[in-house]
C-alpha cells in the first residue's frame, strides 16, 4: 500500500501576497502534493484556516507521514490539535518540518527546547547544503551537496536538541553554518526537519529539494507491524519469590 502523506500548509502568504502566489499558484502545499504524487505516494492536503485545521482525528488516523509548512500564524494553532499531533507522532506518525516550522508550537513540544531561536536574513544568498551523512536513506541518490542559489539565511546556534542523526549541515554566502537535515525519534515516531523552503523563493520545485522530502517520507513512514507497548503499573512477567520486606521497626530492633 501507498504511504499516505498529509501535507499541512500554513496557507497565508500564498492568499495574502500577489508575489507569493504568483510563485506557488497552487499554494506551497499544492506543489509538494504535486510531486509526492509523481513519486507514487497517497497524498492529501490540510490548512490553517480549515475546521481543526483540516487535521481531524479521522485525517491524522490515516496519515503515515505529515508534513508541516507554517510560518506567520503559529500561534493560531490550537494547543488541542498540537498535542493530537504530538499523540500521533508518540504513536507513529513521521512528522516532517520544514523551514520557518521550526517556529511552530507541534514541533518546540517535541523538541523541548526553544527551537524558534536561531539568526536568519533575508538577502537571496547562495545556500550550499552539505550532506554529512552519506549512507543515511535521506540522502539516497543524491550528490555529496546541494546548491541553492538564493536563500534566506537560517545561522547557528540553532536551539534544537542534539540530532538523533544528522544529514545535512547548510553553509551560506554571508559566512554562517546551520545544521539544516535534523532527525530524531520520539516515541515510534520520526521527525525530520528540514531547512530549505523560504516562500519567495521556487524551493519545492527543486528537483534535489523534492528528492529529500521524498527520501525522508520513507525513512520518516511508521514500522508496520510494531509491538503494541503497555504503560504503567504491571505484573511480573516472570514468577517472582520476594524476600520479607525489612520493615522500620526491623530496623531499629537490630534485626538486619
Ligand atoms: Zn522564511
Amino acid at each position: 500500500m501507498a504511504i499516505r502523506v498529509t501535507v499541512w500548509n500554513e496557507y497565508l502568504h500564498e492568499v495574502q501576497f500577489q508575489e507569493i502566489a504568483a510563485v506557488y499558484p497552487q499554494g506551497i502545499h499544492g506543489c509538494i502534493q504535486e510531486f509526492l504524487e509523481k513519486e507514487g505516494f497517497a497524498v492529501k492536503t490540510a490548512t490553517l484556516r480549515q475546521p481543526e485545521h483540516g487535521l481531524t482525528q479521522e485525517v491524522l488516523a490515516d496519515t503515515d507521514v505529515l508534513i508541516w509548512w507554517g510560518h506567520m500564524a503559529h500561534h493560531e494553532v490550537k494547543d488541542e490539535i498540537v498535542e493530537r499531533v504530538y499523540r500521533r507522532v508518540l504513536d507513529g506518525m513521521g512528522l516532517i518540518v520544514l523551514h520557518s516550522g521550526h517556529a511552530s508550537k507541534i514541533f518546540q513540544k517535541l523538541c523541548g527546547t526553544d527551537s524558534s531561536r536561531l539568526k536568519w536574513r533575508e538577502d537571496g544568498e547562495k545556500e550550499i547544503l552539505w550532506v554529512v551523512d552519506p549512507g543515511h536513506p535521506i540522502a539516497a541518490g543524491l550528490g555529496e551537496k546541494i546548491i541553492l542559489e538564493q536563500e534566506e539565511m537560517y545561522g547557528e546556534h540553532f536551539d534544537i536538541p542534539k540530532p538523533d542523526e544528522q544529514v545535512f549541515i547548510s553553509w551560506f554566502q554571508g559566512g554562517e553554518v546551520f545544521r539544516s537535515g535534523c532527525c530524531w525519534r520520539r516515541g515510534k515516531g520520526k521527525v525530520f526537519y528540514f531547512r530549505p523552503g523560504h516562500e519567495s523563493f521556487p524551493i519545492y520545485y527543486n528537483p534535489e529539494i523534492q528528492k529529500v522530502i521524498c527520501n525522508a517520507v520513507r525513512w520518516a513512514a511508521p514500522v508496520s507491524g510494531s509491538p503494541e507497548e503497555t504503560y504503567g503499573n504491571t505484573q511480573p512477567v516472570v514468577e517472582l519469590h520476594l524476600a520479607e520486606r525489612t520493615t522500620i521497626s526491623d530496623l531499629h530492633q537490630g534485626k538486619k
